[in-house]
């Protein structure tokens, strides 16, 4: 039943439509009988049939792609090195991150710690300062981990599986590294990739279950190139085509698409409805009451824990839930200071990726001691404040400087 309802299927897709050809059908004959638990997966076996026009798609579109990247690709910093080094600080500062907003970023990092050496021996605060305000502080403090690592073993592991030991190296990651810096013919899959292919491929399934990205890492690794050098950029190529032509939020730019020929999700009509994303849970929202406080010409900073959301790093005193004015007050009185005059109101709000802050901010002045863990400074420049924070160190700044 399941393989009349396959090959049905595959006919219906087949005739009578415009766009590339398909190869011939062909069915396998499987002499043993199947076990009972094979025939649950009707899924995968449905998914075969289709899968060999796919294969073919996707094992003609390594050479237009490559040389429409030769021609077309942005020079991105990164992509001037072998230095496994400089690729790896590139990708762990991508992670969730935009590429103009990394350039400058990359730029300084790379200038104040050249070599994982460097950045084994750095001070976190300093480490912390040049991270601050890209967001995703974790990502710093397992780069300076991961480089301890790689100084204690003499350089850096150049295959997938030894990557993938060093904290904060995922499976895109050790790919991205191991394909651009050491030539191994490892399929690095992200968002822009999974884009691409499921619109060349016209696969609808959804890209956030881990089997689909798995069946799109094992698609790419098929269609590896051979060559050397282009074993280098070809995952890169991919990328490049999912984020200047293949792109995410509008309609695809088919027209300027060097594998428009073969994409079957351009020649059915699909493409822009592709990739299938089943919905994220939505945030949880939490609110909070940020304290901008001044006393002789200094603004009061406390640690975050060290573990956590934005861990170990400054932030203006706060207290959960909106505070109106009176209750503030008391907050401000309950650390022992004795409020003065209130300067300001602000409100600001962040989003991280599973939460999003509303915070309600106060800007005034305080006399007293304060809490032990109240740090008073004179300026920002040797704290790194997250983000999270930006509208009221924008003010801060404006405090301390007048
Ligand atoms: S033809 Fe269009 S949908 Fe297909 S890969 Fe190119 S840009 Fe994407």
């Amino acid at each position: 039943m399941l393989i009349i309802h396959s090959i049905t299927r595959y006919v219906k897709r087949n005739i009578g439509r415009d766009g590339p050809v398909r190869p011939p059908l062909r069915v396998k004959i499987c002499k043993r009988p199947l076990p009972e638990k094979r025939l649950s997966i009707s899924r995968s076996l449905c998914y075969n049939l289709p899968m060999n026009e796919n294969a073919m798609t996707l094992s003609r579109l390594p050479p237009p792609l490559l040389a429409w990247y030769r021609e077309n690709a942005r020079d991105l910093p990164w992509r001037r090195t072998r230095d496994p080094y400089r690729i790896w600080v590139s990708e762990i500062m991508l992670q969730q991150t935009r590429v103009a907003a990394v350039l400058g970023y990359y730029a300084r990092f790379l200038e104040a710690f050249p070599t994982a050496e460097a950045l084994a021996a750095a001070p976190e605060e300093r480490l912390m300062k040049l991270w601050e305000g890209l967001g995703y502080y974790s990502r710093a403090r397992n780069l300076q981990k991961a480089a301890r690592l790689v100084t204690d073993r003499g350089g850096f592991p150049d295959t997938c599986e030894e990557l993938l030991t060093l904290p904060g190296v995922g499976d895109y990651t050790a790919a991205a590294i191991a394909s651009a810096a050491f030539a191994r013919r490892e399929a690095a899959v992200d968002g822009n990739v999974l884009r691409v292919i499921t619109r060349l491929t016209d696969c609808h399934d959804d890209i956030a279950a881990p089997q689909t990205k798995k069946n799109i890492r094992a698609q790419v690794r098929e269609i590896f190139p051979e060559a050397e050098a282009d074993v280098r950029i070809f995952n890169q190529s991919l990328m490049e085509l999912g984020a200047t032509v293949c792109v995410p939020n509008g309609p695809p730019k088919c027209l300027l698409c060097p594998v428009r020929d073969l994409c079957l999700g351009h020649a059915r009509g699909t493409a822009e409805s592709l990739p299938v994303k089943a919905p994220k849970k939505a945030r949880r929202a939490e609110e909070k009451t940020v304290f901008l406080l001044l006393r002789n010409g200094c603004i009061a900073l406390r640690k975050r824990p060290e573990t956590g959301l934005l861990a170990g790093l400054w932030e203006f005193p706060n207290v959960e839930r909106t505070l109106a004015e009176a209750a503030a007050g008391a907050a401000v009185r309950a650390w022992g200071l004795e409020p003065g005059a209130w300067k300001k109101r602000l409100t600001a709000r962040h989003i991280f990726s599973h939460v999003e802050w509303h915070m309600t901010g106060y800007a005034l002045e305080v006399s007293g001691e304060g809490p032990e863990d109240f740090t008073w400074a004179d300026t920002l420049e040797h704290y790194a404040v997250p983000s999270a924070f930006a509208r009221f160190t924008e003010e801060v700044r404006r405090e301390l400087e007048e």
